[in-house]
């Protein structure tokens, strides 16, 4: 069963807060170093703060030593979208949650094996939820 989901800017401001909804649904950026996943090594799943879809897994979390939380694969590939992004002067993957359009951040080429990939993700985008894995 589809969620029922804000389908407007005001609707999603009642539901984020002020640095929420600019990084999710206006495509901003956290500063590097400020979010509070960047450095967060507990077990668990991180999910969608817009609509609660679960995108990664701790398990496959790293430190990218960039300043934001880097995983090198999602939980399960449905769950995000890429989008080509050329602002800023950049051509980059924009990534974005499947279920609600939450901007999360970029994906890059340069992480670690077996994927190759670095999903680079704005802590405020996310939430966490604790759990035994392995
Ligand atoms: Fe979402």
């Amino acid at each position: 069963m589809k969620k029922q989901l804000p389908d407007n800017d005001d609707a999603w401001k009642e539901k984020l807060n002020p640095e929420q909804f600019y990084i999710t649904r206006q495509k901003g950026t956290e500063a590097a170093f400020s979010g509070k996943f960047y450095n967060h090594k507990e077990k668990g799943i991180y999910n969608c703060i817009c609509c609660g879809q679960v995108l990664f897994s701790s398990s496959n979390k790293y430190d990218s030593g960039s300043g934001w939380p880097s995983y090198w694969q999602p939980i399960e590939s449905h769950v995000l979208n890429v989008n080509q992004d050329k602002s800023h002067g950049m051509i980059r993957n924009e990534v974005v949650c499947s279920e609600c359009n939450a901007h999360l951040g970029h994906v890059f080429e340069d992480g670690p094996l077996p994927t190759g990939l670095r999903y680079c993700i704005n802590s405020a985008s996310l939430g966490f939820e604790s759990k035994d894995i392995s």
